[in-house]
């Protein structure tokens, strides 16, 4: 254990020493041990050493501070889905290095690499499935591949979620932890900005229901755009939601970034996010949001599961399938 202590202080120093943010940007990176693979394990924020066991049995949150960490994709599915209901969909999709890109190894073979290494073909998780008995859409940014980072793959699974959920009438959730846009494909990584937010779009015009669960860290293209454009927008605590990270913003406009900056506390009293929801409450909360957005939509699969949908109805006092004001933005 002393060993392996060393080693974290270590590679804390190596990783902390270049960055004037004190550490902050350093959450941005991906380290393996954020994803538990040893018995023992540093927590970033404040530095306890947690046994991994506990730290599964608290789903990855600190037990000492409350700190989430981030959380590979299958395990979000695991965690916020009812056992049993998950059904992965367009999980053949896979990356094409259009640009011949290379910059310190070919980006065809870091797909490679990632794709042995992860077992997945891209960093979007994509399905059906229920929470709390609620059937929906559910889109999940795996971390662990390539920083969860947005290629055209992902740009197009969203989309098919987004057309999944209006064909079958289901809202669509989605978990963002995200270092932005793939820079190895160039411009085609920043259309899928606009594709996505497209998608997403239509989901809203036919009165679908989307919400957005950002988890640390959500930045860069991902947040300018699919992320930050559903109809609910949720955060888990502390964590890291931004455009250009801290030091580009700080240096660029040469001024002194207020406490808290980018963090989901900072953002919800902006009005940027609606809620922020600790780990453990997730499934409740969305299931409660879906019986309220989903409550005047017509034939959704879900109906009659809620009481709380029946009632919205009969308060609105609409006919079901009318789209209400106010139940969008997106
Ligand atoms: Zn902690």
């Amino acid at each position: 254990m002393a060993e392996n202590v060393k080693k974290d202080t270590k590679a804390k120093e190596e990783t902390k020493s270049p960055d004037p943010s004190g550490g902050r940007l350093s959450r941005l990176r991906f380290r393996k041990r954020d994803v538990p693979g040893g018995l023992w394990l540093k927590c970033e924020n404040c530095e306890s050493i947690i046994f991994r066991k506990d730290l599964e049995a608290k789903g990855f949150v600190c037990p000492k501070c409350g700190f989430h960490f981030t959380l590979p994709g299958d395990r979000r599915i695991q965690m916020t889905m009812d056992e049993g209901t998950w059904e992965e969909m367009f999980a053949d999709l896979s990356s094409l290095d259009r640009l011949s890109f290379t910059d310190t190894v070919p980006y065809s073979d870091k797909v490679a690499r990632t794709v042995k290494r992860t077992g997945k073909k891209d960093a979007l998780i994509c399905g059906k499935g229920e929470i709390h008995g609620r059937p929906c859409v559910m889109a999940v940014l795996d971390f662990t591949f390539m920083g969860g980072s947005m290629g055209e793959v992902m740009g197009e699974k969203i989309a098919l979620a987004a057309d999944l959920a209006i064909q079958d009438k289901l809202p669509l959730v989605i978990f963002t932890s995200s270092g932005g846009a793939r820079m190895h494909e160039g411009m085609l990584s920043l259309m899928q900005m606009a594709k996505t937010c497209a998608a997403l779009a239509t989901l809203n015009d036919v009165g679908g229901f989307s919400v957005c669960v950002m988890a640390n860290p959500t930045t860069g293209g991902v947040t300018a755009s699919f992320a930050s454009v559903c109809d609910l927008t949720l955060a888990e605590p502390g964590a890291l939601i931004g455009f250009a990270g801290p030091r580009v913003i700080s240096s660029t406009l040469k001024i002194e970034l207020p406490p808290g900056f980018q963090r989901a506390e900072f953002l919800l009293g902006k009005g940027q996010l609606d809620a922020i929801v600790t780990r453990d409450e997730l499934p409740a909360t969305l299931a409660r949001l879906i019986d309220y957005g989903t409550a005047s939509w017509e034939n959704y699969a879900g109906r009659g599961l809620s009481s709380q949908a029946a009632g919205m109805k009969r308060l609105a006092g609409g006919e079901p399938g009318e789209k209400k004001e106010g139940t969008s933005a997106g």
